[in-house]
């Protein structure tokens, strides 16, 4: 008599919104076992009976086979008295435990509900909300947890009869998909004038849409996380329209296309470009776009790259169907405003803009912009990590003793809670400027309290006393909270994200971030161990003329550079740069560097590359930070082998880099009417040389090996594989940041894990 026997599996991770129960179900009637399996706070909870051999091959498979959205991190087995019933069965979830269970990322429509969207036969042809439990809307449509129809904004739609048999049936694919929906009972699509008068309902509203947007209209539509502005990619004047409307007038657009076919019409995509572009999270990935190339140039002005995407919603195909041409689709936003996602709001802001909004009756409950991600180094890389990833929390090799909040920086922002051995960073905030980014960073924040059940007992903020975010920690007033250093936090985040423990040379170049003697720091090469660090080598300081807006004034740097290297000869310099000034500001700005006033120092590297944009001539004001250092990267020649000299000072127990035979060497080559792009190419290697000299230097006093590149200077793909690459040859092991961004999108997973050790150091 073969023995039976009782477990009790409690299965953490992301076991909810990812067809788990069904599984689960399949699985124990393959085995010919009896019981349940409910959600739970903390994930999903399974009690099976059956023979001892079955139960084996059941709790083997159970990891083995899960569906392809799961990530299970811990199963936990229990025997148990017997006395379940004779079938199994799918049970309701349980709300009373404590939650910890994890809300799923967004996840682009899957192949099989693509293939009954366009299939005649199906009951759900061309039905705009189509889903099932391996794809559509999660995390933008949670309220709380756990993650069951009731607690998202699907609840208002009651499902039918038909659908109402497939979420019961454990062996259709919409079993217990929450998002689950038809045409007899699911949301609907509506579209609206500009005046947000009704014009039509369902296919009419497709249809209308489509012919708008062939017509050369701008149609606001409705997404998963936010609404895009789009309109047609290969009409000039409709692109140009679009920035007119928008106030947006030089950042590239992202440009939406049907398949992986239509991307290489417009762009080169390699076989793991092509496999970003297709992944489930369906970022926006910057590929090298072709020439000639059939879109208007207006979409990425003067840049060799695109910002292409696939399809994520079943309306996103029936439009590039019905449509037949690449769409721009961009944030719906003016300028450089956080996207709109609620309805109201977005008709006001966006009527300004869109002749037609596309939308519909479900509600998006957390906005969520697109992700942007590139090829690196032969990785992938993130410029912004927000949805599709948000809020999947990254498991690291360092538990957090406390759970902690990081409020992150104050461009590009976004926060952190860590707990356990997770690190919920945040979907892409945006820029703290902007009332509404700050009301979302708050928004946010209480969201993932509720979502993940996070009662922070530490904050973490920047130094930068004038953040929006340091600001928002007086509102937790109980907490206490750690300051932490802004190039520091960058360096953490990127030795964190690989698990590293040991002492590390971070070499933080970035825009900027308040140093630790009240300069504006972003140069920086920095030891970190994971009880401290120190600042061994840094480009030395100039003047950042009118403080933080020199990042708007390129030719402000150039000249700081230039009064630095040459003085006051500055003037007489045959590269006619004084000449090009703006009209009548040279003077002034004299005046400023001369007498150091509203000139704080600074050992930027993003503000370095922006004075060499403008000395060459390409960029003199800048419509967004780091726009001239694009277009620097831009015009490099790469075949050039050339470089420029920099001067390494001993200073104290480190070095200050000299910068300024670099820029003498510069101005040398415009003189002698070398030409731009060889001067661009040149830039790029010194500054590679630079940093391989840092780092070798302070490898040879300290015996560390292990660099870490970080910081946005990092998203300049030449330089970081230049770099990477030299390094590599030097014998170092070099990290680059893979899943969080260089940038300051990744600043809060670093402040979150300094102000943990900080703490359990302090406590
Ligand atoms: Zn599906
Ligand atoms: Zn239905
Ligand atoms: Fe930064």
């Amino acid at each position: 008599m073969p023995t039976v026997e009782r477990r009790l599996i409690a299965v953490e991770g992301i076991v909810q919104g990812v067809g788990f129960r069904p599984f689960v179900h399949r699985l124990a009637n393959a085995h010919g076992l009896r019981g349940s399996v409910h959600n739970s706070t903390s994930g999903v909870v399974i009690d099976v009976e059956g023979q001892r051999d079955a139960l084996e091959g059941f709790l083997q498979q159970l990891t083995t086979s899960a569906p392809p959205r799961a990530a299970i991190e811990r199963v936990s087995v229990e025997r148990a008295a017997l006395g379940v019933g004779t079938a199994f069965r799918i049970g309701d979830s349980d709300a009373a435990t404590p939650r910890t269970a994890l809300v799923t990322p967004d996840a682009a429509t899957c192949p099989a509900c693509v293939a009954e969207l366009f299939d005649s036969a199906d009951r759900r042809y061309r039905y705009p909300f189509i889903a099932c439990a391996d794809c559509g809307p999660r995390f933008t449509i949670a309220q709380d947890v756990p993650f069951d129809r009731a607690r998202t904004t699907m609840a208002p739609f009651a499902l039918c009869d038909a659908c109402r048999q497939e979420y019961g049936n454990p062996h259709d694919r919409r079993c217990h998909a929450q998002a689950i929906a038809c045409p007899a009972c699911g949301p609907a699509l509506s579209l609206l004038g500009g005046d947000a008068a009704p014009l039509a309902t369902g296919e009419a509203a497709l249809a209308l849409a489509a012919a708008a947007l062939r017509a050369g209209q701008i149609v606001a539509v409705k997404g998963l996380g936010g609404y895009h502005l789009a309109t047609d990619a290969t009409d000039p004047l409709a692109v140009r329209r679009l920035r007119a409307r928008k106030r947006r007038d030089a950042k590239p657009l992202a440009v939406m296309v049907r398949d992986v076919d239509a991307a290489r019409t417009l762009c080169a995509v390699s076989p793991h470009e092509a496999a970003l572009l297709e992944s489930p999270e369906r970022p926006i990935v910057l590929l090298a776009r072709r020439t000639p190339c059939p879109l208007a140039d207006e979409v990425a002005p003067g840049s060799r790259q695109l910002g292409l995407m696939l399809p994520y919603t079943p309306v996103h195909h029936l439009l590039l169907a019905d449509v037949g041409r690449p769409l721009v689709m961009t944030s719906g936003n003016l300028t450089d405003e956080p996207i709109a996602y609620r309805d109201a709001d977005a008709l006001a802001r966006l009527r300004s803009v869109a002749d037609r909004f596309l939308t519909h009756d479900r509600v998006i409950a957390t906005r969520c912009d697109d992700s942007v991600m590139r090829m690196l180094w032969g990785g992938p890389s993130f410029v912004r990590r927000s949805r599709g990833f948000a809020p999947q929390p990254l498991r690291l090799a360092e538990p957090f003793p406390v759970p902690v909040l990081a409020l992150g920086g104050h461009l590009k922002n976004t926060f952190c809670f860590g707990r356990d051995a997770h690190a919920f960073l945040s979907h892409h905030v945006g820029d703290l400027d902007h009332p509404a980014a700050c009301e979302g960073l708050r928004e946010g924040v209480a969201h993932y309290a509720r979502l993940f059940a996070l009662r922070p007992e530490l904050l973490a903020h920047d130094l930068h006393p004038d953040y929006r975010s340091t600001a928002l920690a007086d509102q937790f007033a109980d907490v206490p909270r750690v300051g932490v250093q802004h190039h520091h936090a960058h360096v953490v985040a990127c030795a964190a994200e690989h698990g590293i423990m040991e002492p590390v040379i971070g070499v933080a170049f970035d825009g900027t971030g308040l140093g630790t003697d009240g300069a504006i720091w972003g140069g920086e090469f920095l030891l970190v161990e994971p009880h401290g660090w120190h600042r061994l080598a840094h480009l030395d300081y100039v003047a950042l003329p009118g403080g933080d807006a020199a990042a708007r004034a390129p030719w402000r740097m150039a000249a700081s550079h230039l009064w630095a290297a040459c003085g006051a000869d500055l003037e007489h310099l045959p590269i006619g740069f004084v000449e090009r000034m703006p009209d009548g500001e040279w003077p002034l700005l004299r005046q400023m560097l001369e007498r150091r006033v509203a000139c704080p120092e600074t050992s930027s590297a993003g503000r370095l590359f922006d004075a060499v944009a403008a000395l060459l001539g390409l960029r003199m004001r800048a419509a967004f930070e780091a726009q001239a250092a694009m277009e620097l990267e831009t015009i490099a020649e790469p075949s050039v082998r050339s470089s420029y000299p920099v001067g390494f000072e001993e200073r104290g127990d480190g070095w200050i880099v000299d910068t300024r035979p670099l820029v003498r060497g510069i101005v040398a080559d415009l003189a002698a009417g070398r030409a731009h792009a060889d001067i661009a190419g040149a830039f790029h290697n010194a500054v590679r040389d630079l940093i391989v000299e840092g780092a070798e230097r302070i490898a040879r006093r300290t015996g560390v090996r292990r660099v870490a590149l970080t910081g946005g200077v990092f998203q300049n793909a030449l330089l970081t594989e230049r770099t990477a690459d030299a390094l590599v040859v030097r014998g170092f092991e070099v990290f680059l940041h893979r899943r969080v961004p260089c940038n300051d999108g990744g600043l809060a997973l670093g402040q979150a894990v300094v102000a943990s050790r900080a703490a359990s150091v302090g406590g």
